[in-house]
């Protein structure tokens, strides 16, 4: 990645800086892969351009232990896989007779939370879990949600403002039992989490490309053969088994096979190098400014993820000084295109409006450094220092 700018960057979880290795297979796309997939029966440029998917659906089959590449369908990000899996599910499965419920928790991602209130509209009925103060639901409290009518299961892997990490294994254990679908919103996830489909008991699982080093406006949905089946939102020439019309970005999915394969890869040296580095700006952050409390679960949270709430420092006006002294940062959920709006997250978690209202989430990468964390520090110490002490009024 080319730093042209002396920005530090920490809001890993809004996007990434696309890999090198990652554009170079692209650019290898853009050059030489230039026909249609689906015109492999015509000719041998037709195969090449199936050949190029072929080999992403194999990556990212291989990464989250699938074992059928007809089970990955190709989207245009995260936001299309989460309304595919929620409508696609449910729509077919009212169609068929097979129950109108879904489960869902209050602190998912807008593309699984919007999706759901669509589906009330359409009669669908919704249960929205509660979560801890860490952001985990209660299994029992799953358990006891499932009812006869109920299709679908959907809580996302790892939440994206506090990186708080779900129970993946004992939900898939209670839906394989309950014998309903799991879909998981694994966006945030992939790289730092073990997401094997099988052990876990996940039936759909939604991942995008630009949360890991990949390209923007390519996505996958994981959808478990012979177990789930959607209706299209998409109508057309029937790509991707019918669920998902459209010819295929064959760079951009190029991109996203590179970027899942790597993430995993180096899974294990990014978890470490990154965790260290989180842990240390976290020790740092504690020891220099009084007052604050770290949000999301203390074990179970994403090794790149620190959410802090500055008490008594507004955090719009925090993350917009942060800006001007180049560390970027977010406040709320920058996913969210409406400034204004609390965080849903932590309102759900937490029952204190000083700390909602005063949270910063900072997302690290794997190309950060130990340099970044000092210089974030001194840039973090010194501006809540002067926010407080002007009452944020400056
Ligand atoms: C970013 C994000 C999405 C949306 O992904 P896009 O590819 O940008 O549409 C969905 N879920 C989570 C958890 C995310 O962080």
């Amino acid at each position: 990645m080319d730093t042209e700018d002396a920005g530090i960057y920490f809001d890993h979880h809004a996007s990434t800086a696309v890999d090198d290795r990652v554009v170079a297979e692209m650019e290898d796309a853009f050059d030489e892969v230039y026909a249609n997939p689906a015109s492999r029966t015509n000719h041998q440029a037709g195969q090449e351009a199936h050949g190029a998917v072929s080999e992403a659906r194999e990556r990212i089959v291989d990464a989250i232990g699938a074992t059928r590449t007809e089970e990955v369908v190709f989207t245009s990000g995260a936001t299309e896989s989460d309304n595919l899996a929620l409508k696609g599910v449910m729509r077919e499965a009212r169609d068929n007779g097979d129950g109108s419920h879904l489960i869902t928790a209050a602190t998912e991602h807008e593309a699984v939370l919007e999706a759901c209130d669509a589906l009330k509209w359409e009669g669908f009925d919704v249960t929205v879990l509660p979560v801890d103060e860490y952001g985990r639901v209660n299994p029992s409290d799953l358990r006891a949600a499932i009812r006869d009518e109920t299709v679908l299961v959907s809580i996302m892997a790892a939440n994206n403002e506090v990186g708080t990490v779900a129970p993946l294994a004992e939900i898939g254990e209670i839906t394989t039992e309950e014998g309903v679908l799991f879909h998981t919103d694994a966006v945030q996830a992939v790289g730092y989490v073990e997401l094997d489909v099988d052990e876990l008991g996940i039936d759909l699982m939604s991942i995008s490309g630009h949360k890991i080093y990949g390209p923007k406006g390519v996505g996958a949905l994981y959808v478990r053969y012979g177990s789930a089946h959607l209706k299209p939102m998409f109508h057309g020439g029937g790509h991707e088994r019918g669920w998902r019309s459209g010819t295929l970005n064959v760079p951009g999915i190029v991109g996203l096979g590179k970027a899942v394969e790597l993430a995993e890869a180096e899974r294990e040296d990014r978890v470490a190098h990154i965790g260290k580095l989180r842990d240390e700006f976290e020790r740092r952050l504690c020891e220099e400014v009084d007052d604050i409390a770290v949000n999301g679960h203390p074990e179970h949270r994403l090794p790149n993820n620190l959410n802090v709430s500055f008490v008594g420092a507004d955090d719009q006006r925090l993350v917009a000084r942060l800006n001007d002294d180049g560390l970027y940062a977010a406040t709320g959920s920058a996913c969210s295109t409406m400034e204004t709006r609390e965080s849903h997250v932590l309102t759900a978690m937490l029952d204190d409006e000083n700390r909602i209202q005063s949270s910063v989430r900072f997302g690290l990468g794997k190309d950060n450094s130990e340099e970044d964390v000092t210089r974030a520090v001194e840039i973090i110490t010194s501006n809540v220092g002067r926010l407080r002490q002007f009452g944020g009024l400056s």
